[in-house]
């Protein structure tokens, strides 16, 4: 088993103002995502939650300024993006928004190569990737497209599943899985990210500003999320209060707006 440990993470944005200061967004973020479970991350638009994910990405733009990030141990903070993929985490914003004259079926396969330090043999993998895109209701013809160029906010999530089923990381950190998604296209995804926990065992990091996607993957622990850390943790019935009376109790008392 796997474990992704968070531990008083501080985390700042250089200030597009280079003369200003940068802008500390996460103030002391605790998390512990073990395989197998799932955990959702909610909260208020503007609370840092897209920011913890490209931390945890190791994107450029946000330094941690202190606390640690780690796998099974290992130290993520130290890990370039590619190691912390090889490492088993599966990120889907490490991936480039759009790669023109790259197919997605070279892509996948140079991410698989990369993930599991070896070429997957051709054969398997037209098998592999043919039994993929048709568990996701994708069309085989999107396979030969360029990477998410002109693709619909619905098949850059179907694209995020493919890679998450195909990859099989160890722990995956899903943000806003469910922005701009149908209720089919919500539904499909959904069952990928089921099934993904089911076969790999996975721990899930679902980050989300809405709770509609909980009616189709079952939280095992649900953490709020305002003002750069987590303010209360509890079991799926927090999801529950969260849809009737949305984030007031939480956002009262501190200076977080939305
Ligand atoms: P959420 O995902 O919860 O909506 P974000 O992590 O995207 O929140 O953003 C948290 C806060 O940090 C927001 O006020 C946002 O404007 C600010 N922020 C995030 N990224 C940057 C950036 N690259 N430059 C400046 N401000 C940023
Ligand atoms: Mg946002
Ligand atoms: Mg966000």
């Amino acid at each position: 088993t796997s474990v992704l440990e968070v531990r008083d993470l501080h985390v700042e944005v250089a200030n597009s103002d280079a003369n200003a200061e940068p802008i500390q967004i996460l103030k002391g973020v605790d998390l512990t995502v073990r395989s197998g479970e799932t955990h959702a991350i909610m909260g208020p638009n503007g609370s840092g939650k897209s920011t913890l994910s490209y931390a945890i990405a190791g994107h450029p733009k946000y330094q941690v300024t202190s606390g640690s990030i780690t796998l099974n141990g290992e130290d993520v903070l130290a890990m370039s993006v590619d190691e912390r993929a090889r490492a088993g985490l599966f990120l889907a914003m490490q991936y480039p928004v759009e790669v023109p004259g790259v197919s997605m079926s070279n892509f996948l396969r140079t991410a698989a190569t990369a993930v599991r330090g070896e070429a997957p043999k051709l054969r398997h993998w037209v098998k592999e990737v043919k039994e993929a895109l048709s568990e996701l209701e994708i069309d085989p013809s999107f396979i030969e497209r360029s990477v998410n160029e002109g693709f619909s906010g619905g098949e850059k999530k179907r694209h995020e599943i493919l890679q998450l089923g195909m990859l099989k990381p160890k722990i995956a950190i899903l943000d806003e899985t469910d922005s701009g998604l149908d209720v089919d296209a919500l539904r499909t995804v959904s069952e990928g990210v089921n099934r993904y926990k089911e076969r790999e065992n996975g721990g899930v990091l679902l980050i989300t500003h809405y709770t509609r996607i909980l009616r189709y993957i079952n939280p095992d622990f649900v953490h709020v999320f305002v003002g750069g850390r987590i303010v209360e943790s509890g079991g799926p019935e927090l999801a529950d209060e969260l849809e009737t009376n949305g984030y007031v109790r939480f956002t009262a008392d501190t200076a977080a707006t939305q």
